[in-house]
């Protein structure tokens, strides 16, 4: 089969989850000629899954993302297709939208912006011609395909552009090389959740209450709360753990997170977070394939586990499972600037500030059993640290050393193996997309590259748009 050559486009981005899309809507309303290249059939990477995205605001309530990822909000939020902003005692802030609503309005921005979509289409090499890149080469099911491109995103998640232009990148902590558990996240329907909320109600134990914390309008936090709020998590730990302890239950996980969705209407649907594999090297195509089968076990095991023990799971349904395994972790870029736990902790600022995040610290149990980072609520251990101010992500943490044509953006960006548990959330993710497409868009489009840009003038465009830089 012989390679097809596509024609040369201004900006391409590889990889179509939320950073990528969003870094293609930000490209194509900055004027580029833009392509999107996905491996699969559809876009919305990880949060097809349906997690809550949590830390649009930080710890004190002040919103830290905006910009377009508030804009793909504002168009659920009338179709009842997502919640507003929830302040959150022990998440920082929870927001929740309808996977399937979102993934569209994502196509419906494309559109709008002109960007064009290549789908199944995996990124198999690139060209470098003196240390620039040319465009990226394809595996298509009709053969390998080159597309020239001035310059390229990338929002693999994996760093794969990256990593296959030759830009120094790390994998994993620093002293092992050990990642982040992977998990998948899985869909049930058919759920009660009004007798879920009855069944907490009598099992105060299962609810970690924060300290001096008052929800909005003074209602305090409890069952009722949590029952009120569409789009709330509802977590079980106690029934669990007593499962494991009497071995009564094979649950890969002491604790199942149910991500409920942003509307009550009859029985719902839900998320469930409940399954871990340790040790994964996700580039590692042999350990993923065992990633994919062990967590499918566990998903049938915390399924049994729900329907039998929790009431409102009774005449639950298997809805389905994401496409793939989550991963939260894999390859980082090494460049300008790496941004550190630090960085995170203390709210930083830059002055080359392109994007802000307020994800909190959330370091899952790297091996088995071990916490690397928590706090303690109520004696409770939280394996999440909750940011009181939101921190700025540098520019120079987009660009990688080399190429000079390449950006990064979303969960490969150039961050520390903790600070990455931070800038790894959603909306991170889609404020760091922002940031890379306009930057994209702005070096393709006057021939400067992007190490080179005008750092201000982004950030003058990048604030027409909404996104927030700085603090005022
Ligand atoms: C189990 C789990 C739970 C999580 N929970 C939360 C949560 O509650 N709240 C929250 O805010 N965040 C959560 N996260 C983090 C968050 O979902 C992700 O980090 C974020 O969505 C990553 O976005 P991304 O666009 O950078 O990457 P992805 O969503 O992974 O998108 C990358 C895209 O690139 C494509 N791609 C990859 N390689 C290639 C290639 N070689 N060629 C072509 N295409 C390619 C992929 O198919 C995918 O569509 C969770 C993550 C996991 C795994």
């Amino acid at each position: 089969m012989s390679t097809r050559l596509r024609e040369r486009v201004e900006v391409v981005v590889v990889g179509g989850g939320t950073a990528g899309a969003v870094a293609a809507i930000a490209a194509g309303r900055t004027g580029a000629n833009t392509l999107l290249v996905e491996q699969y059939g559809q876009i919305g990477g990880m949060t097809s899954a349906g997690m809550t995205y949590l830390g649009f605001l930080d710890g004190e309530g002040r919103q830290a993302v905006r910009g377009i990822a508030q804009e793909l909000f504002d168009r659920l939020i009338p179709l009842n297709a997502a919640t507003r902003h929830i302040a959150d005692p022990l998440r920082g802030s929870v927001t929740q939208a309808d996977p399937e609503m979102l993934r569209h309005m994502l196509l419906e921005m494309l559109a709008e912006h002109e960007v064009r979509l290549l789908l199944h289409a995996f990124l198999a090499d690139v060209l470098l011609d003196r240390g620039l890149l040319q465009g990226i080469v394809v595996e298509t099911k009709g053969g390998r395909q080159v597309i020239p491109a001035k310059v390229v995103v990338d929002t693999t998640g994996d760093a794969d552009v990256a990593a296959r232009a030759g830009a120094p990148f790390e994998l994993g902590r620093p002293e092992d090389g050990r990642t982040q558990p992977v998990s998948r996240i899985f869909r049930m329907g058919n759920v009660h959740l009004d007798r879920i909320y009855a069944y907490l109600r009598e099992h105060p134990e299962e609810f970690i209450v924060p300290e001096g914390w008052t929800p909005p309008a003074g209602r305090k936090y409890g069952v009722d709360y949590l029952e009120e709020t569409p789009g709330t998590t509802i977590i079980l730990q106690h029934v669990v753990q007593a499962a494991q302890n009497a071995g009564t239950a094979n649950l890969p996980k002491n604790v199942i997170s149910i991500y409920t969705p942003p509307h009550r209407s009859g029985p719902a649907e839900v998320a469930l977070n409940a399954t871990r594999v340790h040790g994964i090297d996700a580039t590692d195509p042999d350990q993923l394939t065992r990633a994919e089968l062990e967590t499918e076990k566990q998903v049938m095991e915390v399924f049994r586990f729900l329907k039998k023990n929790i009431p409102g799971f009774e005449e639950a349904r298997l809805l389905g499972t994401p496409y793939q395994v989550g991963v939260r972790e894999t390859r980082r870029i090494v460049g300008e600037y790496m941004l550190t736990a630090d960085d995170v902790l203390r709210g930083a600022d830059f002055p080359d500030a392109v994007a802000r995040g307020a994800y909190p610290l959330d370091i899952h149990d790297v091996a088995r059993n071990t916490t690397v980072m928590h706090r303690q609520v109520h004696g409770k251990t939280e394996t999440m640290v909750v940011l009181p101010r939101s921190y700025a992500i540098p520019y120079r943490s987009l660009l990688p050393q080399r190429p000079d044509n390449l950006l990064v953006a979303g969960r490969c960006i150039s961050a520390t193996h903790e600070a990455i548990s931070s800038a790894r959330g959603q909306n991170v993710c889609m404020a760091t997309g922002h940031a890379a497409g306009t930057a994209a868009a702005l070096a393709a489009r006057t021939g400067v590259p992007p190490r080179q840009l005008d750092v201000q003038t982004l950030q003058q465009m990048l604030r027409t748009q909404g996104a927030i830089l700085t603090l005022d």
